[in-house]
């Protein structure tokens, strides 16, 4: 389809750059361009209305047209639009969603420092690590522990942290000094017969090597997802956090939990920390913060990191860190209205109540002929494509089968997202049982639709 250079479309293509996109395809494609949002719906260009299964990017948690948070941004925009919060200088809403924040935090934070994406929150973890072991007089205590399949963000840092391999190549990271543990996906990791409980034992086992083999005096952090987004809605197996803390505390190692995509209800608790039994030493957040209505992140640290980086910042005289817009007046007060919207409506009572109607829908089409495993927590669900059950074979990737099944669904008005051959489902938490039977019709016609074409184009080679 030829694409007129005056259309959105051709214009977007002559003028804009598409981040995590084959720009060369894109120039043959074009995108998809949305126009307004109604509740779980988005509307594209040409009038279609899709559900976005995805809540944008795992972050649009109250859907796309709340009065509420529109109005607290016009507000605050109209009373203050900007205000810093170097240098002694601070805001209201700032400061009253500090408080609530760690109102609702897990246990033991006790102070919050922002920044406006998830990559700058856990940019900043990585920097207030080392700022801290330097500061207890181990300097050398700079490495820090990822995980494969982990999405940790896309600056120089994070995207180092973040354990996929697209976001390392042509670029030269990771960085020196940043590690990746094994992924602790049970279906593709786990032995032949060995149970949640015994891989669980094993990547313990296999950290504990690495730190030794890399030396604990000097490994800083461990950065974790609770529950991996990006990386295919993988579900930690039972008892995992339990074993990874204790080798991490043996060792002094800072726990860091990446709660960007789990905070604020996702996994069917306040934190996916709450969910997977994390214990934090630092906490980062950010998309539900504000149901995306604007970009705002958080870091949460805990008393003892406090008190010492707050001590170090003394010494030196100040705390050399700080972004333009951390603490930007308006995400916060969009962010404190997204916080207590959570409250009014009971947001983790709401997920709880609707998400076993998704898993329970994804583990039936786990029994699909194209389906490896279905899985997922909360109201996040994934399943992965595989040209064998038995051996568990993956298609060859040039078949595009995640990108086709994901092409079929959204012409049945469904939008999920393809990550190679796995589509995840994270929609925004306010779905209803409706909107779930939705999404789930679509999916079984569009993955039947997809399995009779691979069937007619004869076996994988
Ligand atoms: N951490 C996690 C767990 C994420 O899923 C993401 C983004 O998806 C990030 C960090 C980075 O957030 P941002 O895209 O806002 O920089």
């Amino acid at each position: 389809m030829a694409l007129a250079y005056n259309s959105l479309a051709g214009r977007d293509i002559a003028t804009h750059i598409h981040p995590q996109t084959n720009l060369r395809l894109h120039e043959e494609v074009g995108p998809l361009v949305v126009s307004r949002g109604e509740g779980i719906h988005v509307v594209d260009s040409d009038g279609n209305r899709l559900i976005e299964g995805m809540a944008g990017l795992w972050c649009a948690s109250l859907g796309f047209d709340n009065a509420r948070l529109a109005s607290a941004a016009y507000r605050q925009l109209q009373q203050l639009p900007y205000q810093q919060t170097f240098a002694h200088r601070s805001n209201e809403p700032a400061i009253e969603l500090a408080e609530l924040l760690l109102a609702r935090a897990p246990e033991g934070m006790s102070k919050v420092l922002f920044q406006s994406s998830g990559s700058e929150a856990v940019d900043t973890a990585m920097k207030l690590v080392w700022y801290y072991h330097e500061a207890i007089g181990k300097p050398e205590k700079r490495k820090i522990i990822g995980r494969i399949k982990a999405y940790h963000g896309t600056t120089i840092a994070s995207a180092s942290l973040t354990g996929l391999p697209n976001m390392h190549r042509g670029y030269g990271l990771p960085l020196p000094g940043i590690l990746h543990a094994a992924c602790p996906h049970h279906y593709r990791g786990a032995a032949p017969g060995e149970s949640e409980q015994d891989f669980a034992t094993r990547l313990a086992a296999e950290l504990e090597a690495m730190i030794l083999a890399e030396g604990p005096e000097t490994i800083g952090a461990f950065f974790a997802e609770p529950v991996m987004g990006t990386g295919g809605v993988i579900v930690p197996p039972e008892t995992y956090f339990e074993k990874i803390q204790a080798v991490l505390r043996k060792y002094d190692i800072l726990i860091v939990a990446d709660e960007v995509i789990c905070g604020f209800g996702r996994t069917g608790n306040y934190w996916g920390s709450q969910t997977v039994g994390m214990a934090p030493d630092m906490v980062t957040c950010a998309k539900g913060l504000s149901a995306a209505y604007f970009p705002i992140s958080a870091v949460m640290l805990s008393d003892r990191l406090y008190q010492v980086i707050a001590d170090r910042t003394a010494f030196f005289g100040g705390f050399g860190h700080g972004y333009t817009y951390g603490g930007h007046p308006v995400g916060a007060a969009v962010a404190l209205e997204a916080l207590r919207i959570y409250d009014e409506i009971h947001i983790v009572d709401h997920v709880r109540e609707v998400a076993p109607l998704l898993q329970d829908g994804f583990a039936r089409l786990g029994r699909h002929p194209l389906v490896g495993e279905a899985r997922g927590i909360g109201l996040m669900a994934a399943l992965e494509f595989v040209a064998d059950k038995e051996t568990k074979a993956a298609f060859p990737p040039e078949r595009k089968v995640g990108a086709r099944v994901a092409d079929a669904l959204r012409r049945r008005g469904v939008l999920l997202r393809a990550l190679g051959d796995t589509l995840v489902c994270a929609p925004p938490l306010i779905i209803t049982p409706e909107g779930i039977a939705t999404i789930l019709t679509a999916l079984e016609a569009a993955l039947d639709e997809v399995h009779a074409e691979i069937s007619a184009a004869g076996p994988v080679s």
